[in-house]
């Protein structure tokens, strides 16, 4: 039976890039069946919802999505549920995707982008690994109200060793096919929380004799990240810290359209985890429809679905080779063209790609 991919392109550079990047997907393996349909701003605009049935029914059936962005300038500050984004918000929460991993890694030749000095980021490749789907965001109580008169507000943080022990799990797993090593952040000097956290990361490490744990607080995280990027292998954290410090290491690339990411639910097994890929970047509505985006993002997303969700990594690998080689040939879209360089389209930065597929 062949496998079948949700393709939802969604809105903005959406449908530029993740045109493109299932076509890689199925240059590798042409036995994949990539189904499109519509999401976000591009269902509203239809009069469907957010996330319409037909769409759901789809990827109820599919053994993962590949996703490319939503939200459009005129949904702003409209209630959730009529905006694009709510799309997003019930496939995180329904399919439970709890693990959101992202690898950064600059390219040879993108050095010089990076906001940092060019030898602290040559040869970069680190994952950050973020617990998704509890934590202070979901914790309750979470409200405002007014007490004796005082307006106060409340959110809870909140963790169940379950939850940790499974995200843990995903760090350790992904650092034993890397180099290694694990860090896992909290902030054990002041939360409860993060005493748990890092009581049941240590019992899982005993499980991965192989691995090297070592813990670090999340203020200081945060700066050794710019310190010393190269050090990390891959980061382990919970939600909040997570956010933020995965998009700090995001910007060391110098181009948010190179960066994918993997979000994978409780869905099937190891190997073949239900998940969604897609793009960290937004809709970028200021360059869609003009065939500028740096679909990167969108094809090394297509390659993480093949190796969590169709057990694929021969295949995730000939693409991230193909993108590497890409690179090192000198291809660049508009926003990394530097010097006079010609800067390709989307379709011909694909092309590039799948040359060397
Ligand atoms: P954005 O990520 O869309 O764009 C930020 C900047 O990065 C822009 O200058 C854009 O041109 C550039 N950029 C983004 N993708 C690029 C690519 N592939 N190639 C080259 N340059 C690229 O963030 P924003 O402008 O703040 O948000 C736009 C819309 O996207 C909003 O409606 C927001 O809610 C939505 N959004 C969606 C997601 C998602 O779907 N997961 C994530 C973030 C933002």
């Amino acid at each position: 039976m062949s496998d079948t991919v949700a393709l939802l392109p969604g809105d903005g550079v959406g449908p530029e890039v993740m045109r493109v990047a299932a076509a890689v997907l199925t240059r590798v393996r042409p036995d994949v069946e990539c189904v499109e349909a519509l999401v976000g701003g591009a269902a509203l605009s239809q009069g469907l919802p957010a996330l319409p049935d037909e769409t759901r029914a789809l990827c109820d059936r599919s053994a993962a999505i590949l996703f490319g962005s939503v939200g459009l300038p005129q949904y702003e500050g409209k209630p959730l549920e009529q905006r694009p984004e709510y799309a997003l918000f019930v496939l995180r929460r329904d399919y439970e995707l709890y693990a959101n991993i992202r690898p950064v890694r600059v390219f040879a030749g993108l050095e010089e982008a990076s906001s940092l000095r060019s030898e602290l980021v040559t040869g970069l490749d680190l994952i950050v690994v973020r617990e998704l789907t509890g934590g202070i965001y979901y914790g309750r109580p979470k409200e405002q109200r007014t007490v004796d008169g005082i307006e106060e507000a409340v959110d809870t943080m909140i963790y169940r060793a379950p939850e940790i022990e499974r995200i843990a799990r995903i760090g350790f797993e992904l650092a034993r096919g890397r180099r290694k090593r694990l860090t896992s952040v909290d902030k054990q000097n002041i939360l409860e929380t993060s005493r748990l956290w890092r009581r049941v990361v240590e019992r899982i490490a005993k499980e991965y004799p192989d691995i090297k744990l070592d813990h670090l607080l999340v203020d200081n995280a945060a700066m050794q990240l710019v310190r010393r990027p190269g050090d990390f292998d891959v980061i382990v954290t919970e939600n909040m810290f997570g956010d933020i410090l995965s998009d700090e290491a995001a910007i060391l690339t110098g181009s948010i359209g190179t960066l994918p990411s993997a979000s994978l639910g409780t869905k099937g097994r190891p190997g073949r985890q239900f998940g969604l890929y897609e793009p960290i970047a937004g809709s970028a509505p200021d360059i869609a429809g003009k065939s500028v985006a740096n679909p990167t993002a969108a094809i090394l997303s297509a390659a993480m679905l093949l190796r969590y969700s169709l057990d694929d990594d021969a295949a995730a690998t000939r693409i991230e080779r193909a993108v590497e080689a890409a690179y090192r040939g000198g291809a660049r879209t508009a926003e990394l063209a530097r010097n006079g360089a010609a800067a390709l389209s989307t379709q011909a930065f694909a092309d590039a790609v799948a040359a060397h597929v």
